[in-house]
């Protein structure tokens, strides 16, 4: 069988990497997209349950976690939430902003990926679905072996995406590669993942499993203030999934159950009050989440009117200061993203390109650069994407 030979072999028709084929597809490069999965754009197709929180109004640095927190600059500059927009718009997507600046489909996902697909196609991009890569080795140019056969290109894209819900294809070959030419890797583990909790906390919420509660979630440096779910195994809710990312193992996490109420001085303005605690509570509260955290602290039972300072201390402690340090995330097969990746420093913020292996590009997750939740990762996929587009 003779060879394939193409222009640019992207790796990974994700959203990163079909951005990237559309792009450089439409600059006249022959490309190939190769993938192990039988569809495309599987994460678009489940991102923001269906619906795809696709980017962000406001889209900016300090959305993203990385060991290099500049390095995403250049590309959401080089292709920006609003020229995303701009692309939904020329495909007549409809879109719906809601909270913090989310865009979302009307109609669900699909329309995005079959977008990409139509600009692909237009683009004679050309996509190999269900292909294991089997090795890929640089030559003259780079040569890929397949089970389809060999496939030599002058240029490689990464876009295999991180480990993150593997139910939707994810390897850790991104890493691999990187590993093989030399690139360093920044530890990874879990982003935007449910967090279990020890026991007694355990058995006490998972009583609470399906109420919701607005909540603020703090880790050393970060403070989350959105919804809180409690589970079966803990915590999840975006306020959750967002501490998650920044959540060291062993790290306490502060809980303010009431983030809007100054509680001290509503407390002490209730002192002539001959209701038990838990039953005003109930007023700021779902009734069972009011019980269970006093059942769960032993706060007093008597009535408001007989509590000391120090009790008043102790409620304003379990309630706003809430000390829980969760035994761990639910991992990678719960995980929307992961955290870390090929380290930033080994490769060109404005072109993709690692410094040091020319024509290798990387784009999208599979780099060290991790949104924070709200259609951030998916624009760096985009941005990301349509940068190495552009220089392949
Ligand atoms: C449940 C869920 C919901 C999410 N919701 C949102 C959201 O609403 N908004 C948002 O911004 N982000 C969301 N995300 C995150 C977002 O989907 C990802 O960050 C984004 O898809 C990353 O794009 P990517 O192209 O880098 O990787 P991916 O989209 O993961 O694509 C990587 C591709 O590489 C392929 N691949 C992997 N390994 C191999 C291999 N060995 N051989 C060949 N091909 C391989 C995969 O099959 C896949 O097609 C969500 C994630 C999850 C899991």
């Amino acid at each position: 069988m003779s060879p394939t030979v193409v222009d640019v072999l992207i790796l990974g028709a994700g959203a990163a990497g079909l951005c990237c084929a559309k792009t450089a597809g439409a600059r006249g490069r022959r490309v190939l997209v190769l993938d192990h999965a039988p569809q495309p754009g599987r994460k678009i197709l489940i991102a923001g349950g269906g619906k795809c929180n696709f980017t962000n109004r406001a889209v900016r640095r300090e959305h993203y976690l990385s060991a290099n927190p500049r390095f995403c600059v250049s590309a959401l500059a080089q292709y920006s939430a609003a020229d995303f927009v701009a692309w939904i718009e020329a495909h007549q997507i409809a879109c719906e902003e809601r909270t913090a600046g989310q865009l979302f489909t009307c109609h669900g996902a699909a329309q995005i990926v079959q977008a990409l697909l139509h600009d692909c196609e237009r683009a004679g991009v050309r996509i190999m679905l269900g292909t294991n890569l089997e090795r890929i080795e640089q030559q003259a140019d780079f040569v890929a072996h397949t089970a389809q056969g060999v496939i030599h290109a002058a240029r490689v894209v990464v876009a295999t995406g991180g480990l993150a819900y593997p139910q939707c294809g994810a390897t850790a070959l991104g890493y691999k590669l990187a590993a093989q030419f030399g690139l360093p890797i920044i530890a990874t583990h879990p982003g935007l993942a449910p967090l279990r909790v020890r026991e007694p906390e355990r058995t006490h919420l998972a009583a609470l499993s399906g109420i919701a509660v607005r909540a603020q979630l703090a880790s050393a440096r970060h403070a989350f203030c959105d919804e809180l779910l409690f589970t079966h195994h803990g915590l999840s809710g975006p306020a959750a999934l967002q501490v998650s990312s920044y959540w060291q193992p062993g790290q306490a996490l502060m809980v303010n159950l009431l983030p809007d109420l100054d509680l001290a001085r509503e407390l002490a303005l209730r002192r002539d009050a001959y209701m038990p605690l838990a039953q005003w509570l109930a007023r700021h509260l779902p009734r069972r989440v009011a019980q269970t955290v006093c059942d769960l602290h032993a706060l007093p039972i008597k009535p408001l009117a007989q509590f000391s300072r120090a009790d008043m201390t102790r409620v304003v402690a379990a309630l706003q200061h809430w000390q829980l340090t969760p035994e761990a995330t639910l991992g990678y097969d719960l995980a929307e993203v992961t955290v870390g990746g090929v380290d930033t420093a080994a490769v060109s913020s404005k072109t993709m390109e690692a410094r040091a292996v020319p024509g290798l590009f990387f784009a999208g997750e599979v780099l060290d650069v991790t949104g924070q939740l709200g259609g951030y990762n998916l624009q760096w996929a985009w941005s990301s994407g349509f940068v190495a587009g552009q220089h392949v």
